[in-house]
Parts: C-alpha cells; structure tokens; sequence
C-alpha cells in the first residue's frame, strides 16, 4: 500500500506574497484518494475523540476511499456545518491529526505522517459547495411560528442559524458591521480562507431563510428587552472576543501602532489591499514590527509583508515574542509559511516602550531579553525578564497582537440580568448553553474565551438544540 504521505500543492512563496489569492490548492480526487487509503482504519479511533465535534473521520475518510464524496459530505455536515471553512482554518496538527496513531509520538512539530484530516475535510467541504449539496431538511411545524434573533454573524452564529433554519424556525442574524462573517471575514485573510468560500456558506443560509442584517449593534441599536418586545422568542448571543489586549507602555499611543485587530479589519474586510479600487489606504511600513506569537501575529506579519510587496518596499517584517517558537500558539502551518514568505522570527524578548519622532509617529522600539521560567496555568513555560537587557530596533510600524477580550456592548446592556465571569465572558449552562437571562443562549469566544472556529460552531450546534427544547417547552408562552 501506497504510505507516502500526500500533502496539498502550495503556491510558491515568492509569487504568492505577491497578491492575496490562497496559498493551499484543494487536493486533487486522485490525491484525496491516495491520502485516504493510508487511512488504518482504527478499531478504535483515536481522532474522533481529539475533534472538538466528534466528526466520525474514520467513516468519512472511508466514504473518500470508496469515492462516496456525497456520503463523505454528509458525515462531516452531521457535525460540522462549515466543511470548507474548517477544512482550511481547524489548527489540525494540535488536534485530530496529532492523535492520529501514524504520527511520529517523539516530535511535537511533525505530525507530516499523520493522515491528512484537515485535508481531506477541506477537499470534500469544497465538493459539497461545487455541487450545491444542501443539508436535508428537519422541517418541524411546531418551530415554524418562532423567531429567533442571533447577535453575531461569526462561526458560532452562523451554525445556530444554520441548524435552527433547518428545522424552520425562522432566524433573523444581526450584525455590528457591515459584512457578516465575524473574525472569518476581517480577521483570517483571504490567502488562507478566500472570500467566495465565506460567501457561498452565507448565500446558503440565505437560501434556506435567514435574514442577516449588517450594521446594527445589539445593545445599542435595539435592546435584548426590545428584541423580545418585537416579538422573538429567543435569543443567541455570538458577540466573539473582539476587544485587543494591549501592552500598557509607553508610547502605545503613537501614530502607526495598531492593534492586530485594527490593521486585519482595515485590509481585510475594508480592503486596504486593494486601495485605491477601494477607498481605504492604510499605513505601510518599510521596518515593520510584529508582536505576538498568536493565529493574529502570524496572520498580521503574513499581511504586512504582501502590502510591502506589492507596494514595491523591500519586505521587512520582524515577529517579537516572548517565549519561544515551542510555546507559540499559531497553528503550525502558519508559522511555517510566515518564514517561507520572508517573515523573521526574534525569540524569548517582550517590547518594553515604543519611541516616537516630533510629529508622534513610532521611530523605535525598546525591548527586554526574556528566559523561560516555571510552568503557568497554561502549561506552557512563563516567560521571565532578565534585567538591564534592554536593546533597540529601529522602525516605522508596529501591530500588537498579544491576545483578545469579550466584546461586553451587548452584557453591559443588560447588567444584572446576565451572569459573566470576572474575565467578562458569559456564563452559561455548558449542556444547553442558556444563560442566566431567560430565554438568551450564547456561545463561541464570549462564552469559552479566544478559541477556535471549529469550537465556535460545536457550541453554536449545541446552543441550537439548547434552543429548541426551550422554544418547545414554552410553546404556549411564546405563541405569536
Ligand atoms: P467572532 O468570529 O468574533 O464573531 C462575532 C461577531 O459578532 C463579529 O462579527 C462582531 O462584529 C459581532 N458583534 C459583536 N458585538 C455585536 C453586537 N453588539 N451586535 C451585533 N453584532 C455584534 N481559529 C481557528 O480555528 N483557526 C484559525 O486559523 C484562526 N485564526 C484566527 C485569526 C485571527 C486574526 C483571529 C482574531 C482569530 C483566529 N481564530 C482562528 C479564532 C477564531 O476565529 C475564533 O475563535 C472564532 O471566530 C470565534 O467565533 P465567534 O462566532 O464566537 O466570534
């Protein structure tokens, strides 16, 4: 049996950091066939378990081998609502595929023998928006008389939507900005998920009856009280974790420091990259600083160095982080195109104050050398200060990206009512995922913190169930 492991076609570093086109080709059939017969078939397979949604990815890679991609599809959509997105975004290597039993077990970074999961998810997620492969239908008459508003259009938001519109509720998605999608859209760009992917989950949606309705803040636009007053039965709450932490040192405030956040919105979802077919110029940098160890950093430091490219300035991008490359993290794929596109890497050093000229604008950065001590709650060595080890690095842009907080315009409108923890999140019951304001439900990143896409929508799909026993139970309440 064929053992050589298949990895997908990437696109050469030096052309692809070019443009924003993706950098991952799909496999081909014949790929996705080879990959999936070295599959062991498990008695007991450990990968199901490590998915933060139980996927049944032995079955599933089964159905590729027997060229079953339609039944492969709808294995995957019984737990997963976004195959294609997942395929692209899931950090994989720290999940399904590192328990996969071909793994070599005394490598953290190379899971390379591992089968492909992540993969082979992503090659039969973009088959079933090829094809238009429609989830079936659970139409039931008594959900049809509900409305349900969902506030957020990210990962966890959009699979609520997506199960409850299934089984005809009708579903109304508010959104603060003015594209739906939340951090799919303005935080992940489009090299490593292209919009088209995105929209053609949301036109689904679309299809099947949700209505998305952009540039309206819940809490400030309307009330939740208000939203009940209009008349629906039940409320979701997918607000993310979309508040940047920021460092607190001197010279934070200069021109040409952004958040993480701040610069991935403006180039993403307001296009910057494409100015000046869109009006949205953004500062670029000849010596520009990253700082972070984070999906973020690394998606930022991967976006600076093609606005420098394509803009002709000799590429110059720098990631400051406080550990090491070991504690990092960003998915590890990520990490490695970063250095293949030209990004450099300093190690165990923590950003100090950042110097600015007459006019305020950022000129320089003071750094700390840091050593690794004890282990923290995290698990991961805590990175200590060595002293007097400060040193200088000269440059004009500096993008922090040290970690996100829960977006609280939504909790702190309705004080009291809704029980959050100190961190800000909101605390809910973990089975149903309804919080202590009757009848509002939540889950993704303003529940469990910064996470990931896939555990957005397992907690998006169990939120939705939440949501349906509740609309039953209280049929007789809530009956328009
Ligand atoms: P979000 O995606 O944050 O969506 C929340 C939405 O709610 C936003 O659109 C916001 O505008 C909207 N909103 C907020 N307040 C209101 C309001 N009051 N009224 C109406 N709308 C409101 N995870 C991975 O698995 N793989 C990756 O590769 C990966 N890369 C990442 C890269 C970046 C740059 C970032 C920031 C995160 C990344 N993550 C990744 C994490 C992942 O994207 C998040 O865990 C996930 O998006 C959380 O989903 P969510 O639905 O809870 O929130």
């Amino acid at each position: 049996m064929d053992r050589e492991v298949i990895l997908p076609r990437e696109r050469e570093p030096s052309l692809r950091i070019e443009d924003f086109g993706e950098v991952v080709s799909c496999y081909t059939e014949e790929e996705a066939i080879r990959e999936a017969s070295r599959c062991l078939q498990c008695k007991e397979p450990l990968c199901i378990n490590s998915c933060p949604v139980n996927i049944d990815i032995k079955k599933f890679i089964a159905q590729i081998k027997k060229r079953d991609y339609k039944g492969a599809y709808f294995t995957i959509r019984e737990k997963n609502n976004f195959p294609s997105i997942c395929g692209r975004v899931c950090p994989a290597e720290y999940r399904c595929r590192k328990s996969c039993v071909l793994t070599k077990k005394d490598d953290t970074f190379a899971d390379k023998k591992a089968i492909q999961i992540n993969f082979l998810e992503r090659f039969i997620g973009d088959y079933g928006v090829r094809n238009n492969l429609e989830a079936t239908s659970l139409k039931d008459e008594r959900l049809s008389k509900f409305k349900v508003a969902v506030v957020g259009s990210g990962p966890a938001g959009l699979s609520v939507a997506g199960e409850l519109a299934r089984y005809g509720v009708k579903v109304v998605i508010f959104e603060t900005l003015h594209k739906p999608g939340g951090v799919l859209r303005y935080g992940i760009p489009p090299f490593r998920l292209p919009e088209e992917i995105l929209d053609g989950e949301i036109d689904y949606l679309k299809k099947i009856g949700v209505k998305i309705i952009c540039s309206f803040i819940v809490g400030r636009t309307k009330t939740l009280e208000e939203l009940f007053n209009e008349g629906f039965s039940a409320i979701f709450l997918g607000v993310g974790a979309g508040v940047p932490s920021l460092l607190g040192i001197k010279g934070e405030n200069l021109s040409n420091v952004y958040s993480a956040n701040e610069f991935l919105t403006r180039v993403n979802l307001m296009k910057a990259y494409r100015f000046p077919d869109y009006h949205t110029p953004i500062n670029i940098g000849r010596r520009i600083i990253v700082i972070g160890g984070g999906n973020t950093a690394m998606d930022a430091a991967r976006v600076a160095i093609r606005l420098q490219v394509m803009n002709k300035i000799t590429p110059s991008v720098s990631v400051f982080y406080r550990r090491t490359e070991k504690e990092m993290p960003a998915r590890r794929l990520e990490i490695e195109h970063a250095k293949e596109e030209g990004v450099k890497f300093n190690f165990l050093v923590q950003p100090k104050e950042f110097i600015g000229d007459k006019d305020g604008f950022v000129k320089r950065a003071v750094f700390l050398k840091c050593r690794l001590g004890e282990e923290d709650s995290s698990g991961r060595r805590r990175p200590v200060v060595i002293k007097d080890s400060d040193f200088i690095e000269d440059c004009d842009l500096i993008i922090v990206a040290i970690g996100l907080k829960p977006n609280q315009v939504v909790t702190k409108s309705v004080l009291g009512k809704l029980d959050i923890n100190k961190e800000g999140e909101i605390i809910v019951n973990p089975n149903t995922m309804e919080t202590t304001f009757r009848g509002v439900f939540a889950g993704g990143d303003i529940v469990g913190g910064e996470g990931t896409v896939i555990e957005a929508m397992g907690m998006g799909k169990r939120a939705s169930r939440g949501i349906i026993s509740y609309l039953l139970s209280c049929g007789e309440k809530f009956s328009p």
